[in-house]
């Protein structure tokens, strides 16, 4: 029997996993990641302001696989494409005839000095938990430290993650100053961002309005502001530093080290795929998720990496190996976004959505779609009883 492996349980790797056995394919299928649960990445700025707990946005694996499916619980060191083979951490290699690889993201630093040291990273559970602990310690501290700094918060980055968990932030700010007695009118929130704009999938309108409701809730803009270093306590962009005992970092996320590693043809850990998704020259390989980079046949860029998008390149993935086993010709990956939804806080938000016409909405009423994609998402990865369970 052939061996399908699918590396990663994230969004592109669990529902490749869920499509597969629900296409009767006779094969083993093995799927490995190196946590025992599955996270919800699109609500780590929730976990990292302290608005949801892990337990809301993570599931596990096992209870939610399909019977039949192996699970691997371990890291992927590397891959050789020319001899099928994954190495781990800690079990025997694995030997696959078809492979899907689904590693996901890590942070991007693109070299500044002292990111990785100073900043605070979400790209999973123990990273958002981390920078949540942080802050809090932070903050608590400032009742005995009498030191300004540890009432100001810098948010490195205003891309989707760094506004989304602003929003988090400004909800969540009146408990905090409540729980630890803190001054509000001392209290400094500053988001630094190299690009003249924030949140660029958004038209000027959409931007004003998300711009406003934060600043109205204390963020001060800082764009076209680049950083050139984070320090212990400041990020420093030329001339100007922005002193804050707490530093977040979102500015962008690059694929698994995993790629380069193994060394594929890659640009900050992403591997240009064919239309079919599969790798140059390695027809039984498919690169879905953050580790790929897909180009929009429509204007000749590559796609955002989004779990929208992850999950839609899964399901070509799996037809595409059921067409594979069965002989027949791999299909295009053929993708229509239906939009951007990005909440400021569970109670606001923007979003810009193309489904059954063309909607651009603002306000509460994005809190409530933002629940029912987030909902829909877990329903399709997990099953409904595990759902049930976590409730
Ligand atoms: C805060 C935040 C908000 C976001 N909001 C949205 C949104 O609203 N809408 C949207 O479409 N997208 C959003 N995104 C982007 C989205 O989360 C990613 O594009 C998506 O998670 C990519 O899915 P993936 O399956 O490729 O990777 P991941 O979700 O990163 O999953 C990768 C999996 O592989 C595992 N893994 C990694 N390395 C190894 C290894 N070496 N060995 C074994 N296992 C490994 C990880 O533990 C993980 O389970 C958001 C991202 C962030 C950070």
């Amino acid at each position: 029997m052939k061996t399908i492996a699918v590396l990663g349980a994230g969004y592109a790797g669990l529902r490749t996993v869920k499509r597969l056995a629900h296409s009767n394919v006779n094969t083993r299928i093995v799927l490995v990641n190196k946590n025992p649960y599955h996270y919800e990445s699109t609500q780590l700025h929730q976990v990292a302001a302290g608005t949801k707990e892990p337990a809301d946005v993570s599931f596990d694996i096992k209870k939610s696989l399909p019977a039949g499916v192996e699970f691997i619980l371990d890291e992927v060191v590397s891959i050789d494409e020319a001899k099928r083979v994954v190495t781990f951490k800690k079990h025997e290699s694995l030997v696959y005839d078809y492979l899907v690889n689904a590693l996901g993201f890590e942070s991007e630093t693109f070299g500044i000095k002292g990111a990785e040291e100073n900043g605070w990273p979400l790209i999973d559970i123990d990273t958002a938990l981390a920078a949540r602990e942080h802050l809090e310690h932070t903050l608590a501290s400032y009742r005995h430290s009498h030191d300004e700094n540890d009432l100001h918060i810098a948010v490195c980055g205003a891309g989707f993650t760094s506004i989304e968990y602003l929003g988090e932030l400004v909800y969540r700010m009146p408990e905090l100053v409540k729980r630890y007695g803190l001054p509000a009118d001392k209290i400094k929130i500053y988001c630094i961002e190299a690009a003249p704009k924030v949140l660029p999938m958004f038209d000027d309108k959409m931007v004003a309005w998300a711009v406003d409701y934060l600043k109205k809730r204390g963020v001060e803009f800082h764009t076209s502001t680049p950083i050139t270093e984070v320090k212990a306590g400041s990020v420093v962009s030329n001339g100007l530093e922005f002193k804050a005992n707490t530093i977040i970092w979102t500015t962008g996320v690059r694929g698994s080290h995993v790629i380069a590693d193994s060394g594929y043809d890659q640009k900050r850990n992403r591997v240009v795929v064919k239309d079919d998704l599969s790798v140059e020259g390695h027809p039984e390989e498919f690169l879905i998720g953050d580790v790929s980079a897909v180009p929009d046949p429509s204007t000749g860029r590559f796609y955002p990496t989004t779990a929208q998008i992850s999950i839609a390149q899964a399901d070509t993935a799996a037809a595409n190996l059921a067409a594979l086993l069965e002989g027949r010709k791999t299909s295009k990956f053929d993708f229509k976004s239906v939009g951007t939804v990005c909440s400021l806080g569970p109670q606001a938000g923007i979003a810009d959505i193309h489904m059954m016409g063309h909607w651009k909405l603002k306000g509460a009423i994005v809190g409530v779609v933002k629940k029912i994609v987030n909902d829909r998402s877990v329903l399709e990865l997990a099953k409904v009883s595990n759902m049930l369970e976590s409730n």
